[in-house]
């Protein structure tokens, strides 16, 4: 499933009190620097039910601080490796046990999730549109973009 067909009022009746997200191919087409109108909306969604929201990716600093402006992120956070995950749990006051990773990677955000013994659910990798991907390729041209 996609990220925004997650129902925010089911995973508050599960105790799910946080979701974090991978941020490329979960969230946004890689290279995305701010949030689609999808991603707004289920991040409205959320905050509707009470379920926080952070993002923990593997990209660089510039690309995930950009993106999530107050949405609370960890950027360069190595993933399999767990760290990030339980640094964030902390940092919001949230349980693991609390917390749903949502990724499209098995390899990195599954094995972080599990790792760090919060729930994983994979979803389908984000496909750019036509618009994306004219944009991007335009784009590619001038920039270089950071894979996370
Ligand atoms: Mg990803």
């Amino acid at each position: 499933m996609r990220f925004s067909e997650i129902a925010p009022e089911q995973l508050a009746a599960r105790d799910i009190r946080a979701v974090f997200a991978d941020l490329d191919n979960t969230l946004e087409p890689y290279g995305a620097r701010e949030p689609s109108g999808e991603a707004l909306l289920w991040f409205e969604r959320l905050r509707a039910e009470g379920v926080a929201l952070a993002v923990v990716s593997n990209a660089g600093r510039k690309r995930v601080s950009t993106y999530c402006r107050d949405i609370p992120h960890a950027y360069k956070a190595r993933k399999p490796n767990p760290g990030a995950i339980l640094d964030m749990a902390r940092r919001l006051g949230i349980e693991p046990r609390h917390v749903l990773f949502i990724g499209d990677q098995l390899r990195t955000d599954m094995r972080a999730a599990r790792r760090a013994g919060v729930g994983f659910l994979r979803v389908d990798p984000v496909s750019p549109n036509l618009f994306h991907r004219l944009r991007y390729s335009i784009e590619k041209r001038f920039f270089t973009y950071e894979a996370g």
